[in-house]
């Protein structure tokens, strides 16, 4: 199988991207593998065997080598309605934890910056843990420090589902940005030195963040509004306060994050046949024939949303975090062995280096290191905070994860029953 990474090897640009990420550390700011895994082999590491390469995915452990990853941000993932969401995550931390214990040969977990070049003079891969969605700390900080414990250094607060602490940019508002209890976890983010990431909250959740928060945030995997209208990007006005907090935001491949024609094609389908789809379903569905073919999204076009940011914050608040998942992917950027090919595109677009080494991972070992050093000082000012505790937080309804007919049937009993309430 060609590897998406074998196109254009020959052109004097890839060569020379290669070269520059020989040199700079790349750090991709968002994968989804351990979903993948969970969903492909029940979490079975030895059945998957990710040192061959799965074709009917995007990450394994040869196109990561392919794509000269220095470290993978990798995402303890979970939707946001599931059920028993703090047992979840821990079962999704562990399973990038008995990951990297599996592949130990290959890949190296990065607890703090200095893992970093350590990894990249090893030859290793760094798997730098996340946990996507706070939904699993059920309202309360010590499952936060816990999983802080269990290596975890970047928390995305939020998924597709509006938790009572902070709203996303795909749901309905409950608290019209962060509640108190959001301002409490984002100041014990900041004591335990874990990166903040505003990927998936509303702007009004991200702009109350950026205000509360002492350390640089990031946007792990967004890309800008004003090129793509999806609600997941951007607006200019988040993306300057993400940089003025010395953050950054970090591009992304997700098709509809990237083509506005693909974005407003997939909606226009949703609306007419599936209400409440996944857009990632629906971009894989073969062109509903009433609406035409989909568009493409495309590598030069994730490049535009590149230079936009560039030209917007300047080379310091950039940087890369492709979000693989296991669906449908951008022409030009079908694995995670694409990376050299990314950066060929913008050295043949006349970017330089200084400005490539930069977006490629020194700003987020930047961010990095600062949110280590915030973390420091804060440690010294005060204890683990206690009085924090949500402790009536409303459950979103369970309906989508039960099946239609028990829903169906409490409605009848209910009927049934009238004064029975
Ligand atoms: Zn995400």
């Amino acid at each position: 199988m060609a590897l998406a990474s074998e196109i254009g090897r020959k052109d004097g640009a890839y060569k020379r991207a290669v070269e520059l990420l020989r040199k700079a550390p790349l750090i991709d700011g968002h994968n989804d593998l351990p979903w993948v895994l969970r969903k492909a082999a029940g979490g079975d590491l030895a059945a998957y065997d990710l040192a061959k390469v799965h074709p009917e995915t995007d990450t394994d452990i040869p196109r990561l080598k392919a794509g000269m990853v220095n470290v993978q941000v990798m995402a303890a993932f979970l939707p946001s309605e599931i059920a028993n969401p703090a047992t979840v995550t821990l079962e999704q931390i562990d399973l990038i934890r008995r990951m990297e214990a599996l592949h130990a040969d290959v890949f190296m977990p990065i607890r703090r910056a200095t893992d970093i070049s350590a990894a990249k003079r090893k030859g290793k891969i760094g798997t730098l843990m996340s946990v996507e969605g706070t939904v699993g700390c059920e309202g309360s900080l010590a499952p936060i420090r816990m999983w802080h414990q269990l290596g975890v250094r970047l928390i995305t607060l939020c998924h597709n589902g509006s938790l009572p602490w902070v709203d996303s940019s795909t749901d309905k508002p409950i608290s019209g940005g962060i509640s108190n209890f959001g301002h409490e976890l984002v100041a014990e983010l900041n004591r335990l030195g874990i990166i903040v990431d505003l990927s998936h909250a509303s702007p009004q959740a991200a702009h109350a963040v950026v205000n509360a928060s002492r350390a640089p945030v990031v946007l792990s995997h967004s890309n800008a509004h004003a090129l793509c209208p999806h609600p997941r990007n951007a607006p200019d006005s988040l993306i300057r306060a993400v940089a003025d907090s010395e953050g950054l935001i970090m591009a992304t491949f997700v098709p509809s994050f990237i083509n506005a024609e693909l974005w407003r094609r997939i909606e226009k389908v949703k609306r007419a046949h599936w209400p409440k789809a996944d857009p990632a379903v629906i971009a894989a569905l073969d062109d509903p024939p009433e609406f035409g073919p989909l568009p493409s999204a495309t590598l030069a076009q994730f490049c535009d949303h590149v230079e936009y940011m560039l030209k917007l914050v300047g080379p310091d608040h950039v940087g890369i975090g492709g979000d693989f998942y296991g669906g449908p992917q951008p022409v030009g950027l079908e694995d995670a062995s694409v990376y050299p090919a990314l950066f060929a595109e913008m050295i043949r677009r006349g970017h330089g280096e200084q400005v490539l080494s930069r977006l490629a991972g020194a700003n987020f070992l930047r961010v990095m290191r600062k949110v280590e050093r915030v973390g420091r000082t804060i440690e010294k000012e005060r204890q683990p905070a206690l009085k924090t505790r949500v402790r009536r937080h409303t459950r979103r309804p369970a309906a989508k994860a039960r099946p239609p007919g028990e829903i169906l049937g409490a409605a009848r009993m209910a009927a049934a029953k009238p004064g029975k309430r």
